[in-house]
């Protein structure tokens, strides 16, 4: 069964006035589809056809450049759609809040150092936050469609929220202007979602 395309789980107007509607229509519609559909051709025929992409991405060969651009491709916007929603935003509860308290000193402190993750990674890449097992955060950033599950990427643990800041991802309504961009992202996060990531991660 060849990976397919998540559907969105809000309509594309949803996340307005934050992440405008053309937008991610071109981002789920064209790029997302781009990495699922060039991700399928990549693997078939091999062994990794029939894995999980999770496996494909912990075990990645780091020198098979479609896999590791496709892959990762598709498992990044499949995790940013799922963590991103509509009445969003606010702050975490529960044992998320504590660990990130625990781990950065309180929730605005984070919000600095995630932002300036994204806003500083030079070209195309993401800002990660991850869980260790146990339950301990960490902070980081990748290039291009790198992820912290691949091996060797400097990050590591299982992400549970990642930002986007490829220019496909912010350039129609927000230009060169990336810092707006982060600061404006914070009230479409479904920290609902963020929480379940990390119960099930720790
Ligand atoms: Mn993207």
């Amino acid at each position: 069964m060849p990976f397919q395309l998540p559907e969105l789980p809000y309509p594309h107007a949803a996340l307005e006035p934050v992440i405008d509607s053309l937008t991610m229509q071109i981002h789920h519609g064209k790029h997302h589809q781009a990495y699922v559909t060039n991700l399928n051709k990549a693997i078939e025929g091999t062994p990794l056809d029939g894995m999980g992409i999770e496996e494909i991405l912990k075990g990645l060969d780091m020198t098979n450049m479609a896999v590791r651009n496709n892959g990762g491709g598709h498992y990044n916007h499949s995790l940013f759609w799922s963590i991103m929603g509509p009445n969003a935003g606010g702050a975490p509860g529960g044992a998320l809040a504590e660990a990130i308290n625990a781990a950065f000193g309180s929730f605005e402190a984070f919000k600095e150092k995630f932002g300036q993750a994204g806003i500083t990674r030079f070209g195309s890449g993401w800002a990660w936050l991850c869980v260790q097992p146990g339950g301990k955060l960490d902070l980081c950033s990748t290039p291009n469609q790198d992820n912290p599950l691949m091996p060797n990427t400097g990050c590591g643990g299982t992400p549970i929220l990642g930002l986007d800041v490829w220019e496909h991802a912010y350039y129609l309504h927000y230009q060169n202007r990336r810092p707006d961009y982060v600061a404006a992202w914070w009230t479409v996060v479904n920290w609902t979602e963020v929480e379940r990531r990390y119960a099930a991660g720790r």
